[in-house]
């Protein structure tokens, strides 16, 4: 069917669904068009950008009538930032709708036709990200360092970000200044020139800890000694100053090389009571106090009693199983990054936690495991569990999967796998990690 606009195209839209990219989505003669920053509720002229075979997309010329759930965003630059793409939302129905991403998608992509509770949404839904990656661009001796606009690697910066804490804040505005006095070069992606690529900060409790890692192209930027010098004497709470070198011409962030320039290994942030080690590569929840939310649900579906084995695949630091298994017979987990496992290990120590980590795939790992597990829990990056783990995994025929996802498209397709090898869902939980942006977490507990 050939689309029904061209573009260039002006034409008057009902704006009745949001995409996976927080877009809304209205319909010209049945054919979609994606508007960004458009809401369900939303009347607005848009102009067509472009088209593709299956939907268009457009640009707000003017909006006639504005959704009842809009609001306006209180982050200044919340327009053109790439980080937050729902601040123009009303929280209540920011939740609403991700519950609706999730809902469509286990049902148009899992089949999962089974209730879904509502979104867990947070009380005070700011400061709530204990981690920022600030990529850095413009001239040396006038560096800017923020996030990137959608779609785009222009880097938009930014006096204080709301969803970050002050900690987070202050740190990143002294290696601002610092960055500047000491003439570090930012790295250029065009010319594959420059130094400082990406500066990742984080914070435990509340600031009480934190860390820096610097991102560059080369050994340059340590050669710099009054610049790392300054940053140790400035960085309040500074307990990690890491050093992480990207020598690849590459979107993605980190390189393979990672030291420690000051300070310790790990910061240690707190979940309940126990208490977690992580090092500059880990791979730690981004929002600490939801993970406290999402890790009670998933320690109420494990029911984990003395006799019970429990995998935690893709484990990262141990938490989940760590927390949510503490008193299972036998708790083994499985995760891929070393430094990772290393820190699981330690974490289980430092907490009397009795556990055994195995580093690797976890899809290759599992195959010379000996044991039957009771209950296995799964929380995979994004792209979701390779096929191999799950055809294994459906021989295995653990009572229970507990299946913690951040994306619900791959979420739902590995459910649907398993629903066709034995499994039912009893229960989706969607849980708000990431507020004013259009993620969303969901506990899927699945039974044979
Ligand atoms: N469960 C942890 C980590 C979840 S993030 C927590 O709640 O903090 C996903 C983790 O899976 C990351 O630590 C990543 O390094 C790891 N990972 C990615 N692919 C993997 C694979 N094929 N096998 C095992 N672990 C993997």
């Amino acid at each position: 069917m050939k689309p029904p606009v061209a573009v260039g195209d002006h034409c008057t839209l009902d704006v009745t669904g949001l995409n996976h990219q927080g877009e809304g989505i209205g319909r010209v003669h049945g054919f979609a068009v994606f508007v960004p920053k458009a809401i369900p509720g939303d009347q607005a002229d848009v102009e067509i950008i472009s088209i593709k075979k299956q939907y268009g997309r457009a640009l707000i010329r003017q909006i006639r009538h504005p959704s009842p759930y809009r609001v306006q965003p209180p982050c200044p630059v919340a327009e053109r930032c790439g980080g937050c793409q729902l601040q123009h939302v009303d929280y209540s129905c920011q939740l609403e709708l991700k519950q609706s991403l999730v809902v469509d998608a286990l049902d148009r992509i899992g089949g999962v036709k089974q209730p879904i509770e509502p979104v867990v949404g947070m009380d005070y839904p700011w400061q709530y990200r204990n981690k920022g990656q600030f990529p850095v661009a413009g001239e040396t001796g006038s560096p800017r360092i923020g996030f990137f606009a959608p779609r785009s690697h222009e880097v938009v910066t930014f006096d204080r970000c709301l969803v970050q804490p002050d900690a987070i804040n202050e740190t990143l505005d002294i290696i601002k200044t610092g960055a500047a006095r000491f003439s570090v070069a930012p790295y250029s992606e065009d010319s594959h020139t420059g130094e400082l690529r990406h500066v990742v900060i984080r914070s435990a409790r509340n600031g009480a800890e934190r860390m820096v890692i610097l991102v560059s192209r080369s050994d340059n930027l340590i050669r710099n000694k009054e610049f790392l010098g300054y940053l140790t004497e400035e960085v309040p709470d500074l307990k990690v100053l890491a050093w992480n070198k990207n020598s690849q011409q590459t979107n993605a962030i980190f390189g393979s090389h990672t030291e420690i320039l000051a300070g310790t290994n790990a910061i240690v942030e707190r979940i309940d009571d126990l208490e977690f080690f992580i090092s500059p590569r880990s791979f730690f929840q981004t929002n600490t106090l939801q993970t406290q939310v999402l890790y009670e649900e998933v320690r109420l579906a494990v029911e984990a009693g003395p006799r019970d084995v429990v995998w935690d695949l893709h484990c990262g630091i141990g938490t989940i199983g760590l927390y949510a298994a503490r008193d299972a017979g036998k708790l083994v987990g499985v995760e891929l990054i070393t430094e990772a496992v290393d820190d699981a290990r330690r974490n289980a120590n430092h907490n009397g936690i009795s556990a055994d980590f195995v580093q690797g795939h976890a899809e290759d790992v599992i195959a010379g495991l000996s044991d039957f597990p009771d209950t296995v829990i799964l929380d995979p990056p994004r792209k979701g569990c390779d096929s191999r783990l799950l055809r294994q995994l459906a021989e295995k025929k653990a009572a229970r999967i507990v299946y913690v996802s951040c994306n619900p498209a791959t979420l739902a397709r590995d459910v649907k796998f398993l629903a066709e090898n034995g499994y039912t869902v009893q229960r989706v939980q969607p849980v708000d990690m990431f507020p004013h942006t259009v993620h969303v977490e969901c506990v899927v507990v699945l039974e044979r």
